[in-house]
């Protein structure tokens, strides 16, 4: 394996599957295999997930909602996303922590950096939900941040896109795909591959992020054996 220690980035919406809102079982069930594979081969993961297939704290705002607020849901959602994970993981026979970063003691074990570090060790997922603990930030930049504290190799951000492309691909027929580009060359192009804070903060400690497609069965086991999908953004 190429990776020893991934951070996975799980967006909320991912777990929809075809759904319009909340989580599709099935889907979860068939992240876990994929997950499943990767620890059988003795790879360290942790996984951050976001909210948005519940809540997001800009949508309330746009609304006439406290921002601040509207963020605390939003981080909460996130805490409901990795309780479901986490069901779904150990329903796949894999050990699995879940750790936030707002404290909620009956339900979850609190953001211990030390303590996560060795879950991983021991062969254990984890999964860090309540985002950043802060309002005003995204579960991308808690993932750049999870992942530089616990020294992860990489960023795998799982998407239902292939890569990075030079227009959304979703509009244009003719987008061509990145299947490697610079930090510098993802922010002189104005391509959106995670929020600015997130992206930046990633560049500044040489943490390279992988774009792929998460929902293709076997591509998360091809990504960290090294096999060239997705886009890899590096320095
Ligand atoms: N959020 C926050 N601080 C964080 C992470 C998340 O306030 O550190 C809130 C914010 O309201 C955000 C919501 O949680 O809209 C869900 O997270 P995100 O939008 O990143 O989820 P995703 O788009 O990955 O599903």
């Amino acid at each position: 394996m190429k990776y020893k220690r991934i951070l996975l980035k799980l967006s909320g919406e991912a777990l929809m599957g075809d759904r319009q809102y909340g989580i599709d079982p099935e889907r979860l069930a068939e992240y876990a295999q994929d997950i499943k594979t990767i620890t059988d081969q003795g790879v360290q993961v942790a996984i951050v997930i976001g909210g948005g297939n519940i809540f997001r704290g800009v949508a309330g705002a746009s609304k006439g909602m406290d921002r601040v607020q509207g963020d605390h849901m939003g981080m909460l959602a996130t805490v409901i996303n990795g309780l479901a994970l986490q069901g779904a993981l150990e329903d796949a026979d894999i050990p699995t922590r879940l750790q936030t970063a707002i404290q909620i003691n009956e339900v979850a074990e609190p953001f211990i950096r030390r303590k996560a570090m060795r879950h991983l060790e021991k062969g254990r997922v984890v999964i860090f939900g309540g985002g950043t603990g802060n309002p005003y930030f995204t579960t991308d930049s808690a993932a750049v941040l999870r992942a530089i504290e616990i020294e992860a190799d990489v960023i795998l951000k799982g998407t239902r896109v292939d890569g990075i492309y030079n227009t959304d691909p979703e509009k244009d027929n003719n987008a061509i795909k990145f299947n490697f580009i610079s930090f510098d060359d993802v922010l002189r192009k104005g391509l959106k591959v995670m929020d600015t804070t997130a992206f930046t903060l990633s560049q500044e400690n040489e943490l390279p992020i992988i774009v792929f497609d998460m929902n293709k069965k076997g591509n998360l086991l091809k990504v960290v054996s090294g096999e060239k999908i997705g886009t890899e953004v590096n320095l």
